[in-house]
């Protein structure tokens, strides 16, 4: 009989699962809190066994072909003068800009495309109630549907419902870095080509990129700040908490923020990790954000979402049923993977923002000198071992067709 698995989040890690299930002869369904697929949010990164992942199950050409395509970054100063400058091109495409680099909104575009005719998509509706029986798990949505799966996954991000229904209050998991991030489309009036400008005062920060082949852009303003200081669910307070941070400071940070107030897809969050010591509890488990967000300033939650998601769904099919056995391996596979990444998120949290002129001119040093460093510099090779750091399984004998 064919193994029904229910998928709570429609945004990275839910559809790449979804995606390797159904090459593997399960049924899916996916539901998404959003009344659609939700737009918005950065460049996100995808880098080493995430490139490898997309080109194993055959997603390679279509991401690559929504990239962002930035060729670097300049860290300026208030005038708008380079001080220092980061091509793409650096570190084999996987240094601090990558090679693939995707809007968020484009790539959870590309997967669902990919799978929106295999699987089952209930968009506007969301888990309220899961109940364990000795052979189903027993799901009551808000929409008042009730259904039986043999599996259900939270893939479900930072603030993922199926955590709280299952493991507890997000309080325990989910930790803050320190900082406050609010993105959103503002016009390419710079003039922008395929480039990304930085902008660093004390405390507070200002990225402007161009995307869309150069038509929009996406401005980031990042301030110091915990989850406590805002209401998730209040997008005027959001902003207005930005606007009071950042109204002092120079460069193109006024204009953001006049444009900041019609911007109809921003998206603000804390920078946060997820801790847990178990990421299943009997037929429920969790993956990407929803289990083990490392935080934007790793680069990688992208990048484990996709690995998580190929894992999970391998060691689902090899172990033929026996999810206890597949939950178990999967953590096994990924846990080393995902601490070092953590390790990396929080590490680099602490220089994202410098808190005085000093430190903001040795940031700027330190951004000068990456290039001219002989061969790979000490720091970029560990993080390029953190990145690549997990061997993948090949799971090419589960699939019902060969690959081409
Ligand atoms: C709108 C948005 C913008 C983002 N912008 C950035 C960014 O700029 N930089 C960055 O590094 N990371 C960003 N992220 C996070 C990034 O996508 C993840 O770190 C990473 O790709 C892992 O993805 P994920 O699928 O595990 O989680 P997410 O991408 O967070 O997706 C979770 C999905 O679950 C849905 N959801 C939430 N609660 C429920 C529920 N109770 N029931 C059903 N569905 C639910 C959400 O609407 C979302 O679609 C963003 C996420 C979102 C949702």
């Amino acid at each position: 009989m064919t193994t029904h698995v229910l998928i709570s989040g429609a945004s990275i890690a839910g559809p790449v699962l979804a995606h390797c299930l159904l090459s593997y002869g399960y049924a899916v369904t996916v539901v998404e809190k959003a009344p659609q697929l939700r737009p918005g949010g950065q460049a996100v990164d995808i880098r080493g066994p995430g490139k490898e992942v997309l080109r194993r199950i055959d997603l390679d050409t279509q991401v690559r072909a929504s990239r962002t395509q930035t060729q670097g970054m300049s860290l300026v100063d208030k005038d708008n003068k380079e001080r220092a400058q980061l091509r793409a091109d650096m570190f084999d495409g996987d240094g601090p800009i990558a090679e693939i680099e995707i809007l968020r909104g484009d790539l959870a575009s590309v997967l669902y495309e990919a799978t929106k005719d295999r699987a089952d998509y209930l968009f506007d509706d969301q888990i309220v109630s899961i109940e364990q029986t000795q052979d189903k798990a027993v799901v009551l949505f808000s929409s008042g549907r009730r259904d039986s799966f043999d599996i259900v996954i939270g893939a479900d991000g930072l603030h993922s419902g199926v955590r709280s229904l299952v493991f507890g209050p997000e309080q325990r998991y989910v930790h803050d870095l320190g900082f406050l991030t609010g993105l959103f489309t503002v016009p390419n009036h710079l003039k922008l080509d395929s480039w990304m400008l930085g902008y660093v005062e004390p405390n507070c920060s200002a990225g402007i990129r161009s995307i869309r082949n150069n038509h929009e852009a996406m401005a980031a303003i990042s301030i110091r700040g915990d989850r406590s200081d805002y209401d998730h669910r209040d997008v005027a307070s959001q902003k207005a908490l930005l606007r009071k941070q950042t109204g002092h400071m120079a460069w193109e940070v006024p204009w953001l923020l006049d444009q900041m107030d019609g911007a109809d897809d921003f998206y603000f969050d804390s920078c946060s990790q997820v801790h847990m010591p178990t990421w299943s509890a009997g037929r429920i488990a969790l993956l990407g954000d929803a289990a083990f967000c490392p935080s934007p300033t790793s680069g990688q939650g992208t990048t484990l979402a996709i690995v998580g998601a190929y894992i999970l769904a391998g060691e689902l099919t090899r172990a033929d049923g026996n999810h206890a056995t597949a939950f178990a391996r999967y953590e096994t596979r990924m846990r080393d993977y995902v601490t070092a990444t953590q390790k990396m998120g929080a590490d680099n949290a602490k220089h994202l923002i410098p808190q005085s002129h000093f430190t903001i001119w040795l940031q700027q040093q330190m951004f000068r000198a990456l290039p001219h460093l002989p061969g790979k510099s000490l720091m970029m090779r560990k993080t390029l071992r953190t990145i690549n750091g997990i061997d993948l399984p090949d799971y090419r004998e589960l699939l019902l067709e060969p690959r081409t």
